[in-house]
């Protein structure tokens, strides 16, 4: 008997009416002849509102109190989704990260998956149980609670189909399917039969927020057929799949937008060799990411430098830099956190000229201006001034011809 996972986010178990009917669902799953492992996200905008809840208490909570804190979202639907399946006479045991092991690295947030302990899990479903595990959260080796990240309950659900060795791994959440573009900012954006783990991991990086990136990246190592689906429907939804298996090769598979995004520029810096390796090998130390860097010609042998980082990442950055501003000799830092990134993902972008010329004229029709640019073999992004983030979407899926005809 094969194993199927299926993850329900927030909104699926948003209150009892609902909890009840994924118990409905889950048991047809193992009413028609399949082991059934579940993973539940905290219930509606719980992790929101504990986050909230925190900061009133402290400006600067603690990184293991809040995990300890926001882990607890997830134990409550665990446990009520647990007794809705046992209302309905089928038998289900609620599980923490902790109880399963599933065990990460050595942070409070942002954990990464080392390692999941199968043996509870397998023997629970032996004995003929629906076992239903908390999303999200994890154990350190030194059996600290940690928590994986924001809407890291969809890399849980796929990092345990790869563990259990499952036949897929669902994922049912609020809209009926992988779009050209978030739904909510295009009304015709189109949902997508299929994409390629390699699009889906860019477009989530880059914004899309329907899956967890970390979750596409383990579906594709694993090898996990992956299906990303309406909780409140029956439709077929998206089947995330390999390259290899796409019959026709789109050029733009989907556009996206990150509003959380920030701009560093450095004004006045030496104009020579080195410079910038050593300010980006301290950024770099610290673990934070760097995406679109430009560099111009200033006055006088001086350079100016820009880069943009995730803005979570901008107060850690600011303290960097500044600490190397008077030993370097540069003039100034500026920072801009206005700006947001907007993203075209395909992988048949490898094999067409002109793109990105087609996404720059678009924004440039549409008045907004570019402020940096960064590409990949699959992606081009542009960061712009965020008030222009929707209006900037919707043109450069219009230009590619990406939604429904009728609309
Ligand atoms: P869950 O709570 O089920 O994990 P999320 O809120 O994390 O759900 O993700 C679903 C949301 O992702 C949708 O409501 C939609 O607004 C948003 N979204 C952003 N980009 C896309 C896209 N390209 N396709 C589908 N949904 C998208
Ligand atoms: N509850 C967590 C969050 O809101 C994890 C998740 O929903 O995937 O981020
Ligand atoms: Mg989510």
């Amino acid at each position: 008997m094969g194993i199927i996972v299926q993850k329900f986010g927030g909104t699926s178990v948003a209150d009892a009416t609902k909890v009840k009917n994924v118990a409905k669902r889950i048991v047809r799953t193992q009413e028609e002849g399949h082991q059934v492992a579940v993973v539940v996200s905290a219930m509606g905008d719980t992790t929101d509102q504990l986050t909230f809840l925190a900061h009133e208490i402290s400006a600067n909570p603690p990184d293991r109190e809040l995990a300890m804190l926001l882990s607890t979202g997830e134990q409550v639907s665990i446990a009520l989704l647990a007794m809705a399946v046992t209302e309905l006479g089928y038998q289900a045991i609620s599980l923490t990260g902790t109880q399963v092991g599933i065990v990460t690295g050595g942070f409070y947030s942002e954990a990464r998956i080392q390692h999941i302990n199968d043996s509870r899990i397998l023997s629970e479903l032996d004995k003929g149980k629906i076992v239903i595990l908390a999303g999200f959260q994890g154990v350190s080796i030194d059996n600290e609670i940690t928590t994986l990240g924001r809407g890291a309950s969809d890399t849980t659900a796929t990092a345990v189909a790869a563990t259990l060795g499952a036949d897929r791994c669902e994922i049912y959440t609020d809209v009926d399917g992988v779009y050209t573009a978030d739904p909510r900012v295009v009304p015709n954006a189109r949902k997508l039969s299929r994409i390629t783990y390699d699009e889906m991991f860019e477009m989530a990086q880059l914004g899309a927020k329907v899956l967890h990136s970390r979750s596409v990246e383990i579906a594709k190592k694993f090898d996990v057929p992956l299906h990303v689906r309406s909780s409140f429907g029956e439709d077929e939804g998206t089947m995330v799949v390999k390259d290899s298996v796409m019959i026709e090769e789109v050029v733009i598979s989907g556009v996206t937008s990150d509003k959380d995004q920030a701009k560093i520029s450095l004004l006045g810096l030496p104009d020579t060799p080195g410079i910038a390796a050593q300010i980006f090998q301290k950024v770099a130390d610290a673990n934070i990411n760097i995406d679109m860097i430009i560099q111009n010609a200033g006055q006088d042998e001086t350079a100016d430098i820009s880069f943009t980082v995730a803005e979570k990442d901008l107060a850690p950055t600011l303290g960097i830099v500044e600490s190397l501003k008077s030993n370097m000799g540069f003039r100034s830092i500026s920072t801009d956190k206005t700006i947001a990134k907007i993203s075209a993902i395909g992988i048949g972008m490898q094999s067409h000229v002109g793109i990105a010329a087609r996404m720059f004229s678009a924004l440039g029709t549409e008045g907004v201006n570019i402020q940096m640019i960064s590409t990949s073999e699959i992606k081009i992004s542009c960061a712009i001034d965020e008030r222009h983030t929707e209006r900037a979407v919707r043109a450069v899926h219009d230009e590619f011809e990406l939604g429904n005809v009728a609309s």
